[in-house]
């Protein structure tokens, strides 16, 4: 009883130490993924990741979405972040790229924890997006989004199921379903996250980021 106590204890802020921590225990340890009520209330991201996601959002201006990833090599011992977002295309990033940057990241010897990147729409998550949350081959840890106003990002818990086999449900027919469900993107990607048990935050540039699903 005690311990389970404990272990319910965490912090309401994740200072990026904190933050940075949990990913890589994941990576070690894919079993300490946090339940959806243990999540923080507030994550704060470093100095590096803030000008990462500015320089990201300011180059998304010209419409193309941008793409990176973040990992850890096996030492587990740092984030290793790309310096620059790939371009992709107007207002999508192509599945060559995704596919691309995997295999950048498996020959550098780097296992993906985390995948960013920007919509060039005053958009937060689609559901599209979140699909991949649910279906990745290789589980992300969490995954953050840039828009013109904030930065966003969503972690699965232990409650979410992320073993869904996309050859059973596409990526498209998840995106209908939700549309069918829903008044606009907003509001699918809410109910997609209290559906999966997703935990998202967001935050203006420079800003620590707020849980907005509890
Ligand atoms: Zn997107």
């Amino acid at each position: 009883m005690k311990e389970k106590a404990e272990s319910l204890q965490q912090p309401k802020t994740w200072n990026y130490e904190q933050y940075k921590a949990y990913l890589l225990l994941l990576s070690r340890k894919p079993e300490a993924i946090l339940d959806y009520n243990q999540f923080p209330k507030t994550i704060q991201l470093s100095k590096d990741w803030h000008s990462f996601l500015n320089q990201t959002r300011s180059e998304t201006k010209d419409d193309h979405e941008r793409y990176a990833i973040a990992g850890c090599k096996p030492d587990f011992y740092a984030l290793y972040l790309s310096s620059k977002a790939t371009k992709g295309n107007p207002h999508e990033v192509p599945a060559k790229i995704l596919s691309n940057e995997e295999e950048k990241a498996i020959n550098n010897n780097i296992e993906i924890i985390e995948i960013i990147h920007s919509h060039s729409t005053p958009y937060g998550f689609s559901s599209k997006d979140l699909y991949f949350l649910l279906t990745f081959v290789q589980p992300v840890k969490v995954m953050c989004l840039v828009n013109h106003n904030n930065n966003f990002l969503a972690f699965p818990s232990k409650e979410t199921e992320q073993t869904r086999d996309p050859k059973i449900l596409s990526q498209d027919k998840f995106a209908e379903f939700w549309k069918k469900q829903a008044s606009n993107t907003h509001d699918a990607a809410i109910k997609i996250a209290q559906r999966h048990k997703l935990v998202f935050y967001s935050g203006e540039p420079n800003k620590d980021l707020k849980r907005i699903t509890t």
